[in-house]
């Protein structure tokens, strides 16, 4: 079954509602879901809330409701990507690896620099995205904790994005010719499937992720927007460089919605640069850049969707209308104002996963579930 999303049909969504509502049939499986940090400040248009509405514990409740055995958070995998990508900078900072380093959790932008870019693929993180991460976490750490086979558990994913679809997919995230992620279903095609449920969405009441992969921190959330990785990235990298505590976690030289911003971040005797773009047309212009040789950035977030995951494919229509973006990105920074914990490495489950199973940051356990490598493609 497939909606159109293109006024000549040439395009179509793929909808997956069908296969989640077959898994919450099947009393075999075990079905998680996971929720990424876009999707919380934007599905409650689809029921009549004001843009910029964070319903978080409505969309918990919805999902209990609906009838999933666990509700985990993307933010928890956002969380878990830091770790992993924060080390990776200070490691190639500090060891003359390649610079600059590029993020690599929005799937549009990976396959755009692997079709345009092949030659410089060794520049990505190798991080996979937290979705990705999350999946694989509940596959095995999961898995292991609650004596299941992995065969048994059926990871969705909630995201607002379509590409996500495709990476969930991908070849190279896929443990043993099993999916980390089995299916991703948009924002919007949760509103579709809370609508034939019928729930009342705004009047539901408000509840929390479960334990052990549902907490999370405010330099999680902000990964939904544009500047946001880079920025949870700098909260944790300026504590592990300096070891000092970082007194002001807000960088507000790295917020904003030009397309290509450049920021500077002291840390210690580091002048770290950073570059931001959103867009792929200004990510062209940044790995350019790098391959005339003139980038004099150190580390580039890129996210393909403009105001980025926010404003995603998958996401309640906004027909282009900045106002509703700027809503959500307002919603994004109080929902990280909101959290007691803002600094990824805070979060006490990420510590606990890490001490009862991956050992550290870029370990080789943490490698082998928790990274990734790119392939060159053809040229379009
Ligand atoms: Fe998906 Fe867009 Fe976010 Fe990239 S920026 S992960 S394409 S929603």
């Amino acid at each position: 079954q497939c909606v159109a999303v293109c006024p000549t049909a040439a395009l179509t969504e793929v909808n997956n509602t069908d296969k989640v509502w077959d898994m919450l049939n099947d009393p075999k499986k075990h079905v998680v879901v996971q929720v990424a940090p876009a999707v919380r400040v934007a599905i409650g248009e689809l029921f009549d809330m004001p843009a910029g509405t964070i319903s978080t514990g409505k969309m918990v409740s919805s999902l209990r409701g609906l009838g999933f055995d666990a509700i985990f958070d993307t933010d928890f995998g956002a969380d878990l990507t830091i770790m992993e990508e924060a080390s990776e900078l200070i490691h190639r900072i500090q060891n003359g690896g390649r610079l600059p380093m590029l993020t690599s959790c929005c799937p549009a932008w990976v396959k755009f620099f692997e079709h345009q870019f092949p030659d410089l693929l060794d520049i990505p993180s190798t991080c996979k995205s937290p979705q990705i991460m999350l999946g694989a976490i509940v596959k095995s750490y999961y898995a292991e904790k609650m004596n299941m086979d992995p065969e048994d558990i059926v990871v969705v994913s909630v995201m607002p994005c379509l590409a996500k679809k495709a990476e969930a997919a991908r070849p190279e995230l896929t443990k043993d010719e099993n999916n980390n992620v089995d299916i991703v279903i948009t924002t919007r095609e949760l509103g579709l499937m809370l609508k034939e449920a019928a729930v009342d969405y705004a009047g539901l009441p408000e509840s929390d992720f479960d334990s052990i992969l549902g907490e999370s921190t405010g330099a999680s959330v902000i990964f939904g927007t544009t500047g946001g990785v880079i920025e949870a990235a700098v909260r944790t990298a300026y504590e592990w460089i300096t070891n000092e505590t970082l007194e002001k976690v807000d960088f507000e030289q790295l917020r904003g919605f030009e397309g290509i911003r450049e920021g500077h971040v002291q840390i210690g005797d580091l002048n770290l640069r950073i570059g931001i773009a959103h867009g792929l047309g200004n990510a062209r212009k940044l790995l350019e850049e790098i391959q005339a040789g003139t980038s004099h950035f150190d580390a580039i977030e890129i996210m393909a969707c403009p105001g980025g995951c926010i404003g995603g494919g998958g996401q309640p229509y906004h027909h282009g209308d900045m106002e509703i973006i700027k809503k959500r990105q307002a919603a994004i920074y109080q929902e990280d104002r909101n959290k007691v914990l803002r600094k990824s490495h805070e979060n006490p489950y990420i510590k606990k996963l890490y001490d009862e199973f991956l050992g550290k940051p870029n370990s080789h356990k943490a490698h082998e579930l928790l990274h990734t490598h790119y392939v060159p493609k053809e040229k379009i």
